[in-house]
């Protein structure tokens, strides 16, 4: 659609400097109006697909710094993209062999809207901020479930503030996931189970003491 409109008013603008098909002169009559509308149409098509390259330029820099490898690179899967994903229930998921991380359709919308007004978050907000930390685990290198969670846990406020958040509130913001929806993991089956570990607590075994840990 951009390129048909962008192409539309393109050709206003070249045929009123060279001759359409079967005329001799250049038609000085075409319209200005054209021109612009065609213009606008194709800025308005192209908008939401530049907006997310940009969020996924900036995902993918912020994921290779959190997982410390510089293969890691983020897609934003659209709605269309989803249908063709194998993996189309998860919220995320990672490739640590070839870097690739995938937001599922609409949760980098969601992420998006989260890094607007990071204090007052949604509880899919905040579980937006907490798939991105937990997908960077698994690109540094973390397969098991519940230890890729609990390091995700800990550089939850890390990678908020990545993304400018303030300490104080990437912090609440880390503590509100680990408090809360964290701790329903161990009671929702075994398919949420597996992402939980007793161990993930301060001082525990999967404590990894991080000098900026989300529960320091
Ligand atoms: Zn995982």
């Amino acid at each position: 659609m951009v390129a048909l409109f962008g192409w539309l008013a393109f050709r206003e603008v070249y045929y009123s400097y060279v001759p359409p098909p079967g005329f001799d002169q250049p038609d000085p009559n075409k319209s200005i109006t054209f021109v612009i509308l065609f213009a606008v149409i194709a800025a308005a098509f192209a908008y939401t697909p530049v907006r997310y390259w940009f969020f996924e330029h900036s995902l993918t820099q912020k994921a290779r710094i959190l997982s410390e490898n510089k293969m890691a690179y983020v897609h934003c899967n659209t709605i269309f993209d989803s249908l063709f994903d194998k993996e189309v229930f998860a919220a995320g998921h990672a490739n640590p062999e070839s870097g690739r991380i995938v937001f599922q359709y609409p949760w980098c919308s969601r992420l998006m809207d989260h890094l607007k007004n990071p204090k007052h978050s949604t509880k899919e907000e905040l579980i937006s901020m907490h798939i991105f930390a937990h997908e960077a685990m698994h690109i540094r290198g973390e397969l098991n479930e519940a230890k890729t969670e609990c390091q995700a846990i800990q550089r939850n406020a890390r990678a908020a503030m990545l993304f400018g958040i303030a300490e104080d509130i990437a912090r609440e913001n880390g503590m509100d996931y680990f408090k809360n929806y964290y701790q329903q993991r161990s009671q929702q089956g075994p398919q949420s189970s597996q992402y939980f570990s007793a161990e993930c607590e301060p001082g525990k075994m999967l404590d990894e003491r991080l000098t900026d840990s989300t529960w320091r």
